[in-house]
């Protein structure tokens, strides 16, 4: 080996020792440096030396004194959760959000944008500048604690390049994101597909916590899946892994956006809820809805469905039981390629909880292969409508604390 290589091998080790035990703090703290050394089975001396480094940083800090377990209390060491902080992105159709994390993802603060109409890609680059200067300038961010910007957006997105691939709903390609951006706040820029983004949240900071293989389906307007498998986004051979709104669940189904017939995302989600009520509306049923369809057709979305439904309005609630169905259908489908332990539902179509929960359930449970499928836990996502943006911050605090984990 020759001395370069040797210094090359003895840095990365060093900083694969640095992430774990940053990791370990953080996965564990408060903790002792005894038993970090546990935990991670390096040797007291490496995790002192590693841990006076960090404390020079200031990412982590000492606080109060441990239990003894004979002899002298220990000092604890915990992240310093406000010592850094983080832009979280999330570009979604309609509007544009972001947010002010610290390391641990609370929102300090937060900013929402509507995306200019029709979206160009000069448009769409400026409005997301425009929104991450006004969120530094009214947060009063100190721009010398930031340490980066993860952006979720949907369409195929390419994370190493950091370019949006396709935006179906703009039809815009090949958008350099992360290079713009970069550009624009000399800070680190991490862009990834929302679906995924939000499923990396999900592991991190949500119901994923205690697992390392999980499914999360992003159920808004269309339907996308995040695949996190033994800890990392699967992405497939070309990014593309995990879009499944486009899987054909009926043959003989309604024509989709993308020119086939019967994908998952014309037959469930909130197009498809939509769909439903104006179909049976324009066939005569009696509901609610028609006040709703007079004054303004467009105000008719899976919110205004949602409050139908929960008035007890029988065509509001039969649309929830029939799109849920086949959200049902498409995630038995899943199951059966990943057959992952844990499902976590989440985006807007979410938000309407057991209406939209229960006909997945009964689904599983009546179509599963086997046992254990038929009772792999299916939970809604509790970070709500931040989910996307937990999630993108996450692309940068997954690289802060563990190596290769994102
Ligand atoms: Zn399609």
């Amino acid at each position: 080996m020759i001395g370069s290589e040797m210094t090359g091998s003895f840095q990365l080790m060093k900083s694969m020792n640095r992430a774990l035990i940053l990791n370990t703090i953080r996965s564990e703290g408060p903790i002792s440096r005894a038993d970090i050394a546990k935990r991670t089975k390096l040797t007291p001396p490496t995790v002192t030396n590693v841990v006076g480094e960090l404390l020079k940083t200031g990412l982590i800090k000492e606080s109060d004194t441990g239990v003894s377990k004979g002899g002298r209390r220990p000092i604890m060491l915990t992240v310093n959760w406000p010592s850094r902080n983080v832009i979280g992105v999330d570009i979604g159709v309609n509007k544009i959000r972001v947010v002010l994390t610290d390391l641990n993802a609370n929102i300090l603060y937060k900013t929402v944008a509507k995306m200019p109409v029709p979206v160009t890609e000069e448009k769409l680059l400026e409005t997301l500048k425009k929104s991450i200067h006004r969120l530094v300038t009214q947060s009063g961010a100190d721009k010398e604690k930031l340490i980066g910007i993860g952006v979720g957006m949907h369409g195929m997105v390419d994370s190493e390049r950091g370019v949006s691939l396709y935006a179906p709903s703009w039809n815009l390609k090949n958008v350099a994101v992360k290079e713009e951006l970069e550009r624009e706040f000399l800070l680190p820029v991490k862009a990834e597909n929302d679906a995924k983004t939000l499923a990396l949240g999900e592991r991190w900071f949500g119901q994923g916590k205690d697992t390392e293989n999980l499914v999360c389906i992003n159920v808004g307007m269309g339907i996308g899946a995040g695949i996190i498998l033994n800890n990392h986004i699967y992405r497939g051979n070309d990014h593309i892994a995990g879009e499944i709104g486009h899987m054909v669940i009926d043959v003989d189904g309604p024509k989709c956006s993308c020119g086939n017939y019967g994908c998952f995302q014309t037959l469930s989600g909130g197009s498809a809820l939509r769909d439903y009520v104006l179909k049976e509306i324009a066939l005569g049923r009696d509901t609610i809805l028609s006040d709703w369809l007079e004054k303004n057709p467009e105000s008719i979305d899976g919110k205004t469905i949602y409050e139908c439904a929960k008035k007890g309005d029988a065509l509001a609630l039969e649309a929830f039981s029939k799109t849920g169905s086949f959200l049902g259908i498409g995630l038995l489908n899943l199951l059966h390629l990943m057959n992952p332990p844990l499902v976590v539902i989440g985006g807007g179509v979410s938000r309407a909880g057991d209406l939209i929960l229960s006909p997945v359930r009964k689904i599983v449970k009546l179509r599963g292969l086997t046992e254990t499928v038929k009772a792999t836990k299916i939970v809604e996502s509790k970070l709500g409508e931040n989910g996307t943006v937990i999630g993108a911050a996450t692309l940068i605090l997954a690289d802060l604390f563990a190596l290769n984990n994102s």
